[in-house]
């Protein structure tokens, strides 16, 4: 009898031969390293949670950012932890703001580095809500004020990119009035489309400081099962202007990933989390997987379902391991 079938495996029958029809590829300016700015002096604390991540201070963030720009990155995202909180979050839009004070020192000493702002109030605010609260309730048109005057202050202060991420409805209509009108038409907006209220989001909140101190954020952020409403979300946001796309987290949500890709003609950004970046480091420290490899593996999904750009913990480590394959 003869057997039809085809012959997949010539295509992988040495290194070369598998590099040669090699679909996806990682690199190191396909990465934003997220930056968590500690107000004080002499700060370099290691987040308990996230092994490898720090919080640090402005008098150690020459040496953060010269290790950054050694590794080959050329994209941060700043968080700030604010030394006071309020009920509106001023830190979060003052000019001597932490987030702003990071920015002008980046700026000055490394020019060449992209500063993406994230642009909420949940470090910010005593509370720990992305927005402006009123007994339980998170009042979405009275924090896009407070929104619109953070972005134009971290605009102010240098950032290349505005990161809104606190998912109030028309948050990107109403910073890319703000910035404009400020005079800041030629910033883009990387807006957080899709985020879902997740529990990867774990180790960030110790790493930020920002946990909510009542209630949770599922009026605001999307609800795990949904995908139409992906779509939704994506479609108003760019609309209202928005220039990246991001989608977060993610590994449980690689489906929306390509979806949003398919359909919206924007830069698609995943931001791989907290928690995903915690399983891993803590099943590697066990001892129960390969690390170097889990991580690749598991950025170069995200690159196969569609993304373009990856915010991750593990840039520092990735661009490292990229090299050592080379
Ligand atoms: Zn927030």
């Amino acid at each position: 009898m003869e057997l039809q079938f085809s012959r997949h495996r010539k295509l992988r029958s040495s290194a070369n031969m598998r590099a040669l029809v090699r679909e996806n590829h990682l690199r190191a300016e396909d990465f934003i390293y997220p930056l968590f700015i500690y107000e004080g002096e002499n700060v370099r604390n290691e987040v308990s949670s996230m092994p490898g991540v720090f919080q640090v201070s402005l008098d150690h963030l020459q040496a953060e950012m010269e290790d950054i720009v050694a590794h080959g990155i050329k994209s941060v995202l700043l968080f700030g932890i604010p030394k006071t909180k309020d009920a509106c979050g001023e830190q979060a839009y003052h000019d001597h703001g932490i987030v702003q004070e990071a920015t002008r020192f980046i700026k000055e000493k490394f020019p060449e580095i992209i500063i993406v702002a994230d642009t909420c109030l949940c470090e910010y605010t005593d509370h720990g809500h992305c927005g402006v609260v009123k007994g339980e309730q998170i009042l979405n048109d009275q924090s896009l004020e407070l929104l619109v005057k953070t972005a134009v202050a971290q605009a102010k202060a240098g950032a290349d990119i505005i990161a809104p991420s606190n998912m109030m409805d028309g948050f990107v209509a109403a910073i890319r009035a703000g910035l404009d009108e400020a005079g800041f038409t030629e910033i883009p907006i990387m807006s957080y489309a899709v985020k879902y209220a997740s529990a990867f989001y774990g180790p960030f909140r110790e790493a930020a400081e920002g946990a909510p101190q009542f209630g949770d954020r599922k009026t605001y952020q999307m609800d795990p099962a949904n995908r139409m409403e992906a779509f939704r979300e994506a479609e108003s946001d760019v609309a209202e202007g928005a220039d990246f796309l991001i989608i977060k987290p993610g590994m449980p949500y690689l489906d929306i990933v390509r979806d949003v890709k398919n359909n919206f003609n924007l830069p698609v950004v995943v931001y791989n989390v907290s928690g995903e970046y915690s399983m891993v480091k803590a099943a590697a420290l066990n001892g129960w997987i390969d690390e170097k490899k889990t991580v690749l593996e598991m950025l170069i999904g995200m690159k196969r379902a569609g993304a373009d750009l990856i915010i991750t913990y593990a840039a520092k480590d990735a661009i490292r391991w990229l090299k050592e394959d080379e």
